[in-house]
C-alpha cells in the first residue's frame, strides 16, 4: 500500500488539500482529527472533564468509533451514530485538543488508524501521522502557515457556513490549540525528520493543492 502522511497545525489547510489531492490520485483520504473529535464529543456528552484522566479512561470502553467512506467522503460513526457534523464545533475542538494528550486515548485510536492504512492507499492527515502512526509512509508532508493566516481562514470558513464568529476569539483558540498540541508529552505536533515542509501562508487554496499535487507526482510518480 502507498501511504502519504500530512501533518500540521489547525487551519493549515490539511483537510481541504488532502481531500482534493486524494480524489485526483484515487486514494482514500483519512481525517484522523475526526477520530479524536469523536472522543472529544463523547466526553462532552458524558460531562466528563477532558483533564480527568481516570474518568476519561473509564469512558473509553464504551466508545466505539468507526469510519465509513461514501463516494470517497469520510463519515465518522460514534456508537453507530453519524457525528460527522456534530464534531465540528469550537467546543468540541477545545475538548479534543485537551483529551488528545492522554496516552490511553492515543493508543485507543492508533490501531484503527493503522488498520485503515494496512488495507488502503491513503492520504492521512493529523498531527503525528509521519512521526507515530505511519513512520514508514512513502511521503510525509508537514503543512503550516502563519498563525494569523490560519485564523483568518478558519474565521472565513465559519462565516461562509453562516456560523457566529469573532476573529480575535478564533485566533486565541488556534493559539491555545497549537500550544496544547505542540507541548504535550506523547506524540506532539512536530515535523518528521524526513518530512517535506510546505508553508502555505502566501498561497491560495488552489495554489496549495497544485503545489502538493506536484510533490506527489515528483516523489511518488503518481
Ligand atoms: O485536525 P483537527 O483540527 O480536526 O484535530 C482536532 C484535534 O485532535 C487537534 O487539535 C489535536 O489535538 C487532535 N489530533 C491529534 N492527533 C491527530 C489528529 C488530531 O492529537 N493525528
Amino acid at each position: 500500500m502507498i501511504h502519504i502522511a500530512i501533518d500540521g497545525p489547525a487551519g493549515a489547510g490539511k483537510s481541504t488539500i488532502a481531500r482534493k489531492v486524494a480524489a485526483q490520485i484515487g486514494f482514500i483520504y483519512v481525517d484522523t482529527g475526526a477520530l479524536y473529535r469523536a472522543v472529544g464529543l463523547s466526553i462532552l456528552r458524558a460531562e466528563v472533564k477532558p483533564d480527568d484522566v481516570k474518568a476519561v479512561m473509564k469512558l473509553l470502553p464504551q466508545i466505539h468509533i468507526s469510519l465509513r467512506f461514501e463516494d470517497g467522503v469520510q463519515k465518522v460513526l460514534l456508537n453507530e451514530e453519524d457525528v460527522s457534523e456534530a464534531i465540528r464545533t469550537t467546543e468540541v475542538s477545545m475538548a479534543t485538543s485537551k483529551v488528545s494528550g492522554i496516552p490511553q486515548v492515543r493508543d485507543f485510536l492508533l490501531s484503527l488508524q493503522r488498520k485503515i492504512a494496512l488495507e488502503n492507499n491513503v492520504i492521512m492527515d493529523g498531527r503525528d501521522i509521519g512521526t507515530v502512526v505511519l513512520p514508514d509512509a512513502q511521503l510525509k508532508i508537514f503543512l503550516s502557515a502563519s498563525t494569523e493566516v490560519r485564523a483568518q481562514r478558519r474565521y472565513k470558513e465559519m462565516k461562509d457556513k453562516g456560523q457566529q464568529a469573532n476573529y480575535e476569539e478564533v485566533l486565541a483558540s488556534i493559539r491555545q490549540r497549537d500550544a496544547q498540541d505542540m507541548n504535550r508529552k506523547v506524540a506532539p505536533l512536530k515535523p518528521a525528520a524526513d518530512a517535506v515542509r510546505v508553508d502555505t501562508t502566501d498561497m491560495t487554496l488552489e495554489q496549495s493543492i497544485s503545489f502538493l499535487r506536484g510533490i506527489v507526482r515528483e516523489k511518488l510518480g503518481l
